[in-house]
């Protein structure tokens, strides 16, 4: 492990802080856009300098450069410590740019990718379903090819930011004969079609993040397909060997845990701040231990990817460590803010790594249970890290179904 940047990266640290200091905020004639616009203007800018979008070509938008993670980590702090707009967040230029690049067609990636990453053109990933969330491969909703268009009828739920997107990635059955993973395909939907209906759901935290969606003979061309026709579930597992910020979450870990320390030092607990009783230091003690472990485990894997190898098992703890490390933290906080952890959330964003006030760490708390579920449960992640990971037999359920 070497925790050291060479002299080469440093330089290339100095490089980027001059650039931001001259971009970030803007000056002149910039100030007076909105906040909206500003980093709309800045982001062109820093796609033109090489800082944003690297890994994408240039003809769909991007600054193509050759993937570096010592450059991609270093740009994530600096843009962090300039509070600069970098790379546009969500599902769209997360999960669907790299899927698109890797497995779309030419003229697919033409015309969604450039919009996407620049931030104006917003998507919902249409996986799960009433009956299928782990199990995802038992997905009901069917497409079904007439003409020149795909018929979809279905329902889809806990569809992050569906009321809010412009397209939905979906995955659609449209071999109901084939085996279960095979007769899947990946379809590209426009969310103002006739025919599909958003309901909102109201969470516990008070804000609706999540949708159902309903699909009433809703009508997508025919070659709104990525892939063929039935290997929908291979294009939908597909990643780029992208860039990746491997220890983000690790960071925000350390974040909210130092959060956590000073609502430790600044509440009181039996006549003294809590952070002197020693049940608490015990419990933060131990919180540190898996928050330092996890920030190491980045570095190692950082190491490992900048030398072109891979941190193997590691890499697959990630998303299970930060989630339980996440719910650690906000339940050690609802138990010193006592009677106060019964106000309502404040609605704040999922990634707040600040919970501001009492009801913040309310807020924190619901979301821990969530992320715990998002994007894979933590029993699937216990299954993966078991399965792929130790070589462990597969579960009979799984291996029937293949
Ligand atoms: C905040 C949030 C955002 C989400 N956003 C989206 C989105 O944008 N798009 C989308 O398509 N979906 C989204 N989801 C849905 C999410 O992917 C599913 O909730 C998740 O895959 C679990 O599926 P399920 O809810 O049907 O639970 P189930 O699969 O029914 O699981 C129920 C319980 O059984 C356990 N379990 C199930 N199978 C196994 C097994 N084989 N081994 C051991 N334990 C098992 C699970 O761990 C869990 O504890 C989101 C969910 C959340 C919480």
């Amino acid at each position: 492990m070497d925790l050291k940047y060479s002299e080469e990266y440093e330089a290339y640290r100095a490089e980027l802080r001059a650039f931001l200091a001259a971009n970030w905020p803007p000056k002149g004639a910039g100030a007076e856009l909105s906040f909206r616009e500003q980093a709309a203007v800045f982001r062109q800018h820093a796609i033109d300098a090489g800082y944003v979008a690297r890994g994408i070509p240039k003809q769909y938008g991007g600054s193509e450069r050759a993937a570096d993670v010592l450059k991609a980590r270093i740009i994530a702090e600096e843009f962090r410590r300039a509070k600069a707009p970098g790379e546009v967040r969500g599902i769209g230029a997360s999960m669907l740019v790299p899927t698109l690049i890797e497995k779309g067609a030419e003229w697919q990636k033409e015309r969604f990718v450039p919009p996407t990453i620049r931030g104006e053109m917003v998507w919902c990933q249409g996986y799960s379903e009433p009956g299928s969330g782990s199990d995802l491969a038992s997905l009901q909703t069917r497409a079904e090819l007439v003409g020149d268009e795909w018929v979809i009828n279905g329902h889809k739920v806990w569809t992050s930011g569906a009321d809010q997107a412009d397209f939905m990635f979906c995955l659609c059955r449209t071999e109901p004969e084939a085996k279960k993973h095979g007769g899947i395909s990946y379809l590209l939907i426009d969310m103002k079609s006739p025919g599909i209906e958003v309901r909102p759901l109201r969470q516990m935290t008070g804000t609706a993040d999540f949708c159902e969606v309903f699909f009433s003979d809703v009508r997508t061309p025919k070659d709104h397909i990525v892939g063929k026709r039935g290997e929908g579930w291979i294009v939908s597992r597909s990643t780029l060997k992208h860039e990746r910020d491997m220890i983000g979450s690790a960071e925000s870990s350390l974040l909210t845990f130092r959060n956590l320390v000073r609502l430790a030092q600044s509440t009181q607990r039996g006549g003294r701040p809590a952070i002197e009783d020693p049940a608490i230091r015990q419990e933060l003690a131990e919180i540190e231990g898996y928050v330092r472990s996890h920030v190491y485990s980045g570095y190692r894997q950082l190491t490992a990817a900048s030398k072109g190898g891979s941190a193997g098992i590691a890499s697959m703890l990630n998303k299970l460590t930060s989630s339980n490390i996440g719910h650690r933290i906000s339940r050690l906080a609802l138990e010193l803010v006592g009677d106060a952890g019964l106000c309502s959330p404040n609605g704040d964003p999922i990634m707040s790594v600040n919970p501001r006030g009492e009801s913040g760490w309310v807020t924190q708390y619901m979301w821990s249970l969530g992320i715990a579920i998002a994007g894979g449960t933590a029993n699937i992640q216990r299954n993966i890290i078991a399965e792929r990971g130790l070589g462990l037999p597969r579960e009979r359920a799984a291996q029937e179904s293949r």
